[in-house]
Protein backbone atom coordinates (compact mmCIF):
# COMPACT_ATOMS: atom_id res chain seq x y z
CA UNK A 1 0.00 0.00 0.00
CA UNK A 2 1.11 3.75 0.33
CA UNK A 3 2.67 3.97 3.63
CA UNK A 4 3.08 7.37 5.38
CA UNK A 5 5.97 7.79 7.46
CA UNK A 6 5.98 8.69 11.17
CA UNK A 7 8.31 11.28 11.91
CA UNK A 8 9.66 13.78 14.52
CA UNK A 9 12.46 14.58 17.46
CA UNK A 10 12.89 11.99 20.50
CA UNK A 11 10.97 12.31 22.97
CA UNK A 12 7.66 13.61 20.96
CA UNK A 13 5.47 10.64 21.38
CA UNK A 14 6.22 8.55 17.87
CA UNK A 15 6.62 5.29 19.72
CA UNK A 16 3.28 6.05 21.80
CA UNK A 17 1.46 7.02 18.45
CA UNK A 18 2.93 4.02 16.36
CA UNK A 19 1.79 1.41 19.15
CA UNK A 20 -1.69 2.86 19.28
CA UNK A 21 -1.41 2.22 15.57
CA UNK A 22 -0.11 -1.17 15.76
CA UNK A 23 -2.62 -2.36 18.55
CA UNK A 24 -5.12 -0.94 16.21
CA UNK A 25 -3.83 -3.43 13.87
CA UNK A 26 -3.34 -6.35 15.95
CA UNK A 27 -7.05 -6.03 17.00
CA UNK A 28 -7.89 -6.55 13.50
CA UNK A 29 -5.29 -8.74 12.20
CA UNK A 30 -7.41 -11.88 12.19
CA UNK A 31 -8.52 -10.67 9.52
CA UNK A 32 -5.71 -10.01 7.10
CA UNK A 33 -4.20 -13.55 7.62
CA UNK A 34 -2.31 -12.84 4.53
CA UNK A 35 -0.28 -9.52 5.92
CA UNK A 36 2.67 -10.30 7.89
CA UNK A 37 3.69 -8.58 10.98
CA UNK A 38 6.57 -6.11 10.69
CA UNK A 39 8.04 -4.29 13.65
CA UNK A 40 8.10 -0.71 12.12
CA UNK A 41 4.85 -0.72 10.08
CA UNK A 42 1.21 -1.14 11.06
CA UNK A 43 -1.55 -1.55 8.75
CA UNK A 44 -4.31 0.00 10.58
CA UNK A 45 -7.74 -0.24 9.28
CA UNK A 46 -9.78 2.74 8.22
CA UNK A 47 -12.73 3.90 10.17
CA UNK A 48 -16.07 3.72 8.37
CA UNK A 49 -19.35 3.42 9.84
CA UNK A 50 -20.61 2.69 6.57
CA UNK A 51 -19.68 -0.97 6.63
CA UNK A 52 -21.43 -1.40 10.31
CA UNK A 53 -24.69 -0.02 8.44
CA UNK A 54 -24.24 -2.59 6.04
CA UNK A 55 -23.59 -5.34 8.16
CA UNK A 56 -26.92 -4.95 10.14
CA UNK A 57 -28.23 -5.39 6.83
CA UNK A 58 -26.56 -8.49 5.27
CA UNK A 59 -25.24 -10.24 8.50
CA UNK A 60 -22.14 -11.01 6.96
CA UNK A 61 -19.49 -13.44 8.88
CA UNK A 62 -17.20 -10.60 8.89
CA UNK A 63 -15.98 -7.22 8.07
CA UNK A 64 -12.89 -5.92 6.06
CA UNK A 65 -11.67 -2.45 6.49
CA UNK A 66 -9.78 -0.64 3.81
CA UNK A 67 -6.61 0.01 5.54
CA UNK A 68 -3.32 2.16 5.19
CA UNK A 69 0.55 1.37 6.02
CA UNK A 70 2.28 3.83 8.62
CA UNK A 71 6.09 3.25 8.97
CA UNK A 72 7.43 4.14 12.11
CA UNK A 73 10.74 6.26 11.14
CA UNK A 74 12.37 7.26 14.26
CA UNK A 75 16.10 8.64 14.71
CA UNK A 76 15.94 11.61 12.78
CA UNK A 77 18.14 14.01 14.30
CA UNK A 78 19.49 17.66 13.93
CA UNK A 79 22.43 16.90 11.64
CA UNK A 80 20.90 13.65 10.25
CA UNK A 81 21.36 14.65 6.48
CA UNK A 82 25.16 15.13 7.39
CA UNK A 83 24.55 11.26 8.43
CA UNK A 84 24.75 12.02 11.78
CA UNK A 85 22.73 9.44 14.68
CA UNK A 86 22.01 7.07 11.14
CA UNK A 87 21.00 10.12 9.67
CA UNK A 88 20.46 9.14 5.97
CA UNK A 89 19.08 5.96 6.15
CA UNK A 90 16.30 7.42 7.78
CA UNK A 91 15.86 9.66 5.08
CA UNK A 92 16.01 7.47 2.57
CA UNK A 93 13.36 5.21 4.54
CA UNK A 94 11.07 8.62 4.45
CA UNK A 95 12.09 8.67 0.30
CA UNK A 96 9.80 5.37 0.22
CA UNK A 97 6.21 7.21 1.99
CA UNK A 98 3.78 8.67 0.00
CA UNK A 99 3.38 11.07 3.11
CA UNK A 100 4.86 12.35 6.29
CA UNK A 101 2.92 12.27 9.90
CA UNK A 102 5.07 15.03 11.75
CA UNK A 103 4.75 14.15 15.52
CA UNK A 104 5.43 17.47 17.81
CA UNK A 105 5.60 17.88 20.80
CA UNK A 106 2.88 20.00 22.10
CA UNK A 107 2.76 18.96 26.19
CA UNK A 108 4.77 20.16 29.21
CA UNK A 109 6.42 17.06 31.45
CA UNK A 110 9.57 18.22 33.49
CA UNK A 111 9.72 13.97 33.62
CA UNK A 112 10.15 13.56 29.93
CA UNK A 113 13.32 15.47 28.62
CA UNK A 114 12.83 17.26 25.47
CA UNK A 115 16.35 17.15 23.09
CA UNK A 116 16.28 21.00 22.39
CA UNK A 117 16.14 21.33 26.51
CA UNK A 118 13.03 22.95 25.76
CA UNK A 119 8.73 22.88 24.28
CA UNK A 120 8.45 24.94 21.45
CA UNK A 121 7.17 23.12 18.22
CA UNK A 122 7.70 25.63 16.09
CA UNK A 123 11.48 25.19 16.32
CA UNK A 124 10.81 21.53 16.64
CA UNK A 125 9.33 21.46 13.01
CA UNK A 126 11.64 23.54 11.37
CA UNK A 127 15.01 21.24 12.59
CA UNK A 128 13.16 18.18 10.94
CA UNK A 129 12.05 20.21 7.85
CA UNK A 130 15.08 21.61 6.71
CA UNK A 131 16.81 18.38 7.79
CA UNK A 132 14.63 17.16 4.43
CA UNK A 133 15.30 19.81 2.71
CA UNK A 134 18.72 19.65 3.20
CA UNK A 135 18.70 16.03 2.02
CA UNK A 136 16.70 17.18 -1.30
CA UNK A 137 19.56 19.55 -1.52
CA UNK A 138 22.32 16.75 -1.07
CA UNK A 139 20.13 14.80 -4.18
CA UNK A 140 19.67 17.64 -6.33
CA UNK A 141 23.17 18.73 -6.47
CA UNK A 142 23.99 15.68 -8.17
CA UNK A 143 21.64 15.50 -10.08
CA UNK A 144 22.89 19.28 -11.42
CA UNK A 145 26.28 17.64 -11.91
CA UNK A 146 24.81 15.00 -14.56
CA UNK A 147 22.10 17.12 -16.10
CA UNK A 148 25.29 19.43 -16.48
CA UNK A 149 26.83 17.19 -18.37
CA UNK A 150 24.38 15.85 -20.44
CA UNK A 151 23.54 19.55 -21.43
CA UNK A 152 26.94 19.79 -23.47
CA UNK A 153 25.59 17.57 -26.06
CA UNK A 154 23.02 20.11 -26.72
CA UNK A 155 19.84 18.42 -25.75
CA UNK A 156 16.75 20.98 -25.43
CA UNK A 157 14.79 18.19 -22.88
CA UNK A 158 18.09 18.20 -20.58
CA UNK A 159 18.76 21.37 -20.58
CA UNK A 160 15.16 22.70 -19.81
CA UNK A 161 15.16 19.80 -16.77
CA UNK A 162 18.83 21.01 -15.86
CA UNK A 163 17.41 24.91 -15.87
CA UNK A 164 14.11 24.00 -13.39
CA UNK A 165 16.29 21.87 -11.32
CA UNK A 166 18.71 25.62 -10.71
CA UNK A 167 15.59 27.22 -10.36
CA UNK A 168 14.35 24.60 -7.58
CA UNK A 169 18.15 25.16 -6.03
CA UNK A 170 18.02 28.77 -5.80
CA UNK A 171 14.49 28.21 -3.41
CA UNK A 172 15.89 25.38 -1.50
CA UNK A 173 18.94 27.04 -0.84
CA UNK A 174 16.49 29.67 1.01
CA UNK A 175 15.41 26.54 3.26
CA UNK A 176 12.51 26.34 1.73
CA UNK A 177 10.38 23.12 0.83
CA UNK A 178 9.93 21.52 -2.25
CA UNK A 179 6.22 21.87 -1.45
CA UNK A 180 6.05 25.79 -1.82
CA UNK A 181 8.11 26.25 -5.33
CA UNK A 182 6.68 27.71 -7.66
CA UNK A 183 6.58 25.97 -10.98
CA UNK A 184 5.66 22.98 -9.47
CA UNK A 185 2.88 22.11 -12.16
CA UNK A 186 5.61 22.14 -15.20
CA UNK A 187 6.26 18.67 -16.67
CA UNK A 188 10.10 18.90 -16.03
CA UNK A 189 9.88 19.19 -12.29
CA UNK A 190 7.22 16.47 -12.36
CA UNK A 191 9.97 14.38 -13.87
CA UNK A 192 12.33 15.27 -11.95
CA UNK A 193 9.93 14.88 -8.45
CA UNK A 194 9.48 11.18 -9.81
CA UNK A 195 12.84 10.28 -9.92
CA UNK A 196 14.18 12.00 -6.78
CA UNK A 197 10.92 11.59 -4.81
CA UNK A 198 11.86 14.72 -2.69
CA UNK A 199 11.49 14.28 0.50
CA UNK A 200 10.30 18.39 1.16
CA UNK A 201 7.45 18.27 -1.20
CA UNK A 202 5.26 15.13 0.13
CA UNK A 203 2.40 16.25 2.18
CA UNK A 204 2.69 16.75 5.87
CA UNK A 205 -0.07 16.39 8.69
CA UNK A 206 0.97 17.58 11.94
CA UNK A 207 0.43 15.26 14.78
CA UNK A 208 0.17 17.57 18.05
CA UNK A 209 0.93 15.50 21.03
CA UNK A 210 -1.51 17.02 23.87
CA UNK A 211 -1.58 16.00 27.61
CA UNK A 212 -5.30 15.58 28.85
CA UNK A 213 -5.87 19.21 29.73
CA UNK A 214 -5.00 19.95 25.91
CA UNK A 215 -7.94 17.67 24.45
CA UNK A 216 -10.20 20.44 25.99
CA UNK A 217 -8.66 23.47 24.98
CA UNK A 218 -6.07 24.30 22.46
CA UNK A 219 -3.15 25.37 24.11
CA UNK A 220 -0.54 27.98 22.78
CA UNK A 221 1.45 25.32 21.43
CA UNK A 222 -1.32 23.65 19.55
CA UNK A 223 -2.50 27.35 18.56
CA UNK A 224 1.35 27.93 17.14
CA UNK A 225 1.12 24.36 14.76
CA UNK A 226 -1.99 25.47 13.34
CA UNK A 227 -1.08 28.66 12.17
CA UNK A 228 2.02 27.27 10.21
CA UNK A 229 0.48 24.14 9.00
CA UNK A 230 -2.80 26.89 7.37
CA UNK A 231 0.64 28.81 6.10
CA UNK A 232 2.09 25.86 4.44
CA UNK A 233 -1.14 24.16 3.79
CA UNK A 234 -0.85 20.94 5.39
CA UNK A 235 -3.67 19.23 8.09
CA UNK A 236 -3.18 19.39 11.91
CA UNK A 237 -4.77 16.64 13.84
CA UNK A 238 -4.79 17.03 18.23
CA UNK A 239 -4.31 13.53 19.90
CA UNK A 240 -2.77 12.91 22.96
CA UNK A 241 -0.82 9.71 22.48
CA UNK A 242 -1.05 8.12 25.78
CA UNK A 243 -4.76 8.12 25.78
CA UNK A 244 -5.13 6.80 22.41
CA UNK A 245 -2.82 3.79 23.32
CA UNK A 246 -5.87 3.06 26.13
CA UNK A 247 -8.18 3.94 23.28
CA UNK A 248 -7.45 1.15 20.90
CA UNK A 249 -7.87 -1.56 23.46
CA UNK A 250 -11.12 -0.65 24.75
CA UNK A 251 -14.28 -2.14 23.08
CA UNK A 252 -16.40 -0.25 20.71
CA UNK A 253 -18.73 1.24 23.21
CA UNK A 254 -16.31 1.76 26.05
CA UNK A 255 -14.35 3.76 24.02
CA UNK A 256 -17.38 5.82 23.31
CA UNK A 257 -18.14 6.61 26.82
CA UNK A 258 -14.17 7.56 27.30
CA UNK A 259 -14.43 9.94 24.93
CA UNK A 260 -17.63 11.71 26.00
CA UNK A 261 -15.98 11.99 29.21
CA UNK A 262 -12.96 13.44 27.80
CA UNK A 263 -15.64 15.94 25.77
CA UNK A 264 -14.03 14.66 22.42
CA UNK A 265 -16.17 13.50 19.49
CA UNK A 266 -13.78 11.74 17.47
CA UNK A 267 -10.50 9.79 18.53
CA UNK A 268 -7.37 11.57 16.98
CA UNK A 269 -5.68 8.84 15.93
CA UNK A 270 -8.75 7.91 13.91
CA UNK A 271 -8.86 10.98 12.22
CA UNK A 272 -5.13 11.35 11.28
CA UNK A 273 -5.92 7.66 9.87
CA UNK A 274 -8.60 8.82 8.03
CA UNK A 275 -7.34 12.26 7.01
CA UNK A 276 -4.20 10.69 5.62
CA UNK A 277 -6.82 8.59 3.21
CA UNK A 278 -8.19 10.91 2.26
CA UNK A 279 -5.06 13.16 1.60
CA UNK A 280 -3.63 10.31 -0.53
CA UNK A 281 -6.25 10.54 -2.76
CA UNK A 282 -7.83 6.91 -2.05
CA UNK A 283 -11.82 6.18 -1.28
CA UNK A 284 -13.40 3.04 -0.77
CA UNK A 285 -16.19 0.88 -2.55
CA UNK A 286 -17.84 -1.84 -1.18
CA UNK A 287 -18.52 -5.54 -1.46
CA UNK A 288 -21.91 -7.11 0.32
CA UNK A 289 -22.06 -10.49 0.41
CA UNK A 290 -23.03 -13.12 3.52
CA UNK A 291 -19.53 -14.22 4.20
CA UNK A 292 -17.74 -10.60 3.71
CA UNK A 293 -18.65 -7.09 3.97
CA UNK A 294 -15.81 -5.33 2.96
CA UNK A 295 -13.98 -2.52 1.46
CA UNK A 296 -11.74 -1.89 -1.11
CA UNK A 297 -9.42 0.48 -1.87
CA UNK A 298 -8.82 2.63 -5.11
CA UNK A 299 -7.74 6.17 -5.98
CA UNK A 300 -10.27 8.34 -6.84
CA UNK A 301 -11.04 8.88 -10.69
CA UNK A 302 -10.02 5.13 -11.50
CA UNK A 303 -12.77 3.34 -13.58
CA UNK A 304 -14.34 -0.17 -12.92
CA UNK A 305 -12.46 -2.44 -14.50
CA UNK A 306 -9.01 -1.00 -12.75
CA UNK A 307 -11.33 -1.03 -9.48
CA UNK A 308 -12.04 -4.65 -9.90
CA UNK A 309 -8.30 -5.27 -10.00
CA UNK A 310 -7.88 -4.96 -6.46
CA UNK A 311 -10.08 -8.01 -5.88
CA UNK A 312 -8.54 -9.86 -8.64
CA UNK A 313 -5.88 -9.44 -11.31
CA UNK A 314 -8.62 -11.47 -13.94
CA UNK A 315 -11.25 -9.15 -12.76
CA UNK A 316 -9.99 -6.28 -14.68
CA UNK A 317 -8.96 -8.86 -18.44
CA UNK A 318 -12.07 -10.09 -17.90
CA UNK A 319 -14.51 -7.32 -17.41
CA UNK A 320 -18.22 -7.68 -18.73
CA UNK A 321 -19.60 -4.96 -16.70
CA UNK A 322 -20.51 -4.03 -12.77
CA UNK A 323 -24.01 -3.60 -11.28
CA UNK A 324 -23.66 -0.99 -8.89
CA UNK A 325 -25.89 0.32 -6.32
CA UNK A 326 -24.98 3.77 -4.43
CA UNK A 327 -24.59 3.42 -0.53
CA UNK A 328 -27.28 5.43 0.58
CA UNK A 329 -29.91 3.67 -1.52
CA UNK A 330 -28.77 0.43 -0.59
CA UNK A 331 -29.13 1.60 2.75
CA UNK A 332 -32.53 3.21 2.25
CA UNK A 333 -34.23 0.07 0.34
CA UNK A 334 -32.94 -2.48 3.09
CA UNK A 335 -30.24 -4.25 0.65
CA UNK A 336 -29.86 -5.44 -2.59
CA UNK A 337 -33.14 -6.53 -3.28
CA UNK A 338 -34.87 -3.90 -2.37
CA UNK A 339 -32.77 -1.31 -4.25
CA UNK A 340 -33.00 -3.70 -7.12
CA UNK A 341 -37.01 -3.33 -7.01
CA UNK A 342 -36.85 0.46 -6.47
CA UNK A 343 -34.79 0.73 -9.72
CA UNK A 344 -31.49 2.14 -8.08
CA UNK A 345 -29.59 -0.74 -9.67
CA UNK A 346 -27.14 0.50 -12.33
CA UNK A 347 -25.75 -1.27 -15.14
CA UNK A 348 -22.29 0.27 -15.83
CA UNK A 349 -19.54 -0.32 -18.03
CA UNK A 350 -15.86 0.09 -18.37
CA UNK A 351 -15.69 3.47 -18.63
CA UNK A 352 -17.80 4.28 -15.12
CA UNK A 353 -15.62 6.10 -12.45
CA UNK A 354 -16.39 4.36 -9.18
CA UNK A 355 -17.64 6.60 -6.34
CA UNK A 356 -16.72 6.59 -2.85
CA UNK A 357 -19.46 3.65 -1.28
CA UNK A 358 -20.84 2.43 -4.27
CA UNK A 359 -21.81 -1.15 -3.34
CA UNK A 360 -20.21 -3.11 -6.22
CA UNK A 361 -20.54 -6.64 -8.01
CA UNK A 362 -18.57 -7.81 -10.79
CA UNK A 363 -19.67 -9.39 -13.80
CA UNK A 364 -16.34 -10.81 -15.43
CA UNK A 365 -15.39 -14.05 -18.00
CA UNK A 366 -12.58 -16.18 -17.02
P1 LIG B 1 9.40 9.19 20.85
O1 LIG B 1 10.81 9.27 21.31
O2 LIG B 1 9.02 10.36 19.99
O3 LIG B 1 9.04 7.89 20.23
O4 LIG B 1 8.50 9.40 22.16
P2 LIG B 1 7.72 8.35 23.06
O5 LIG B 1 6.46 7.93 22.42
O6 LIG B 1 8.65 7.28 23.50
O7 LIG B 1 7.32 9.28 24.27
C1 LIG B 1 8.31 9.85 25.11
C2 LIG B 1 7.75 9.98 26.50
O8 LIG B 1 6.64 10.88 26.49
C3 LIG B 1 7.23 8.67 27.05
O9 LIG B 1 7.57 8.63 28.42
C4 LIG B 1 5.73 8.77 26.88
O10 LIG B 1 5.04 8.03 27.86
C5 LIG B 1 5.49 10.25 27.04
N1 LIG B 1 4.30 10.69 26.29
C6 LIG B 1 3.96 10.35 25.03
N2 LIG B 1 2.80 10.94 24.69
C7 LIG B 1 2.42 11.66 25.76
C8 LIG B 1 1.30 12.50 26.03
O11 LIG B 1 0.41 12.66 25.19
N3 LIG B 1 1.27 13.12 27.25
C9 LIG B 1 2.24 12.93 28.19
N4 LIG B 1 2.16 13.56 29.36
N5 LIG B 1 3.30 12.14 27.97
C10 LIG B 1 3.39 11.52 26.78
Amino acid sequence: GLPVGIVGLPNVGKSTTFNALTKAQNAESANYPFCTIEPNKAVVPVPDPRLEELAKIVNPERIQHSTIDFVDIAGLVKGASKGEGLGNQFLSNIRETEMILHMVRCFEDGNITHVEGSIDPLRDIEIIESELIFADIQQLEKKIDRLARQAKTGDKKVRAQLEIAQELMKHLEEIKPVSTFEKRDDENFIQLDKELRFLSNKPIIYGANVDEEGLLEDNEYVQAVKKHAEEVGADVIKLCAKIEEELVQLEEDEAKEFLEELGIEESGLDKIIRTAFERLGLISYFTAGVKEVRAWTIHRGWKAPKAASVIHNDFEKGFIRAEVIAYEDFIEYGGEQGAKEAGKMRLEGKDYVVQDGDVMHFRFNV
